[in-house]
């Protein structure tokens, strides 16, 4: 009977890795053709500084609505993406419609997620450069979102790069601090504006401790270094005064607005409030 389960177990176990494969390869497949056939588009989540709870600027987040499956999350396509190298077609799609989307707006900026694949390729600030001066918009108005996956095989490297695209005035934003290396050495040593908080410790303001007392340190040290502060997934009125009260300069989450898509965003914009220099303002933390 042993002999037995243990063979059923090394079945079961291979079945899983042919399943797990096929579906890579359905998902790989169906995104060469979603790139083609037009299945992608941008959603913009918008960004609010802390004062008035302006919106400063735009998240842009990809979205895939496939013809068999429906809507299928980043979470699980940029990764496959990301390892079969389709991530340098679809990133170079996600770049140019977000820059178009963005050139069309009054002086707000896209906040722009680049896997380490796509931010590692050669000559990567002479084609960003390219591409934005094609879509004239202004670089202050282009926030590079990386996590330090992108920055730390690397380091020396990375750090021209984040040098160079900031010396031409791109704002860079560490995504999901907090959840990687959150290497003390990353922040001193990289070009960087901006930390994104990650959303699992925003979650817990309110009713635990440690996650208040990470967020108060990360947002304190944020503001000793003046970078600015993006907290990411804020969704109750408790989780927005809590992060108020602390100092942090901005917040994004459904409690300001979901992802919606661009024409919804390009309304929304219109009805904006006009918000002097807003390129200026992320600098300005605190107040
Ligand atoms: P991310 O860059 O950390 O993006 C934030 C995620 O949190 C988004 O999920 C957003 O919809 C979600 N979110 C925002 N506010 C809230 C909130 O209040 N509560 C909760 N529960 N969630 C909130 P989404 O759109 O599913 O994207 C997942 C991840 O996929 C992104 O995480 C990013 O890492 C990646 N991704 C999305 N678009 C792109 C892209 O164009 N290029 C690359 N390389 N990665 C992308
Ligand atoms: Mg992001
Ligand atoms: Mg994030
Ligand atoms: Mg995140």
């Amino acid at each position: 009977a042993a002999k037995r389960d243990g063979r059923e177990r090394v079945c079961v176990f291979d079945g899983a890795m042919d399943e797990s494969q096929r579906f890579r390869q359905v998902i790989e497949g169906g995104l060469r053709r979603a790139i083609a056939e037009g299945e992608l588009s941008l959603h913009y989540q918008p960004i609010v500084e802390r004062d008035d709870l302006k919106t400063v600027g735009f998240e842009a987040l990809l979205r895939w609505n496939s013809p068999e499956s429906g809507p299928i999350s980043p979470a699980i396509f940029i990764p496959i993406a990301e390892e079969s190298g389709l991530i340098d077609d679809l990133g170079e799609w996600v770049v140019d419609h977000a820059l178009k989307d963005c050139a069309g707006w009054p002086d707000l900026f896209v906040s722009i997620n680049f896997s380490p694949r796509q931010f590692k390729r050669a000559n990567f600030v002479e084609w960003l450069d390219a591409r934005v001066a094609h879509a004239q918009v202004a670089p202050r108005n282009v926030q590079i979102e990386i996590t330090e996956t992108a920055i730390f095989e690397d380091t020396s490297w990375a750090a021209d790069v984040l040098r160079e695209l900031q010396a031409k005035g791109y704002r860079i934003a560490l995504d999901d601090f907090g959840t990687g290396y959150s290497s003390l050495f990353n922040i001193k040593n990289f070009s960087l504006n901006c930390l994104k908080i990650d959303k699992s410790f925003i979650e817990g303001l309110g009713h635990d401790r440690h996650s208040a007392a990470i967020v108060s340190s990360v947002i304190h040290l944020a503001r000793a270094l003046g970078l600015y502060i993006i907290a990411e997934g804020v969704e109750t009125d408790e989780q927005c005064q809590v992060l108020r009260l602390t100092g942090c300069s901005h917040m994004q989450g459904f409690l300001f607005g979901k992802p919606a898509n661009a024409a919804e965003t390009a309304d929304q914009v219109q009805s904006l409030p006009e918000v002097p220099e807003p390129g200026q303002r992320p600098a300005a933390i605190g107040g």
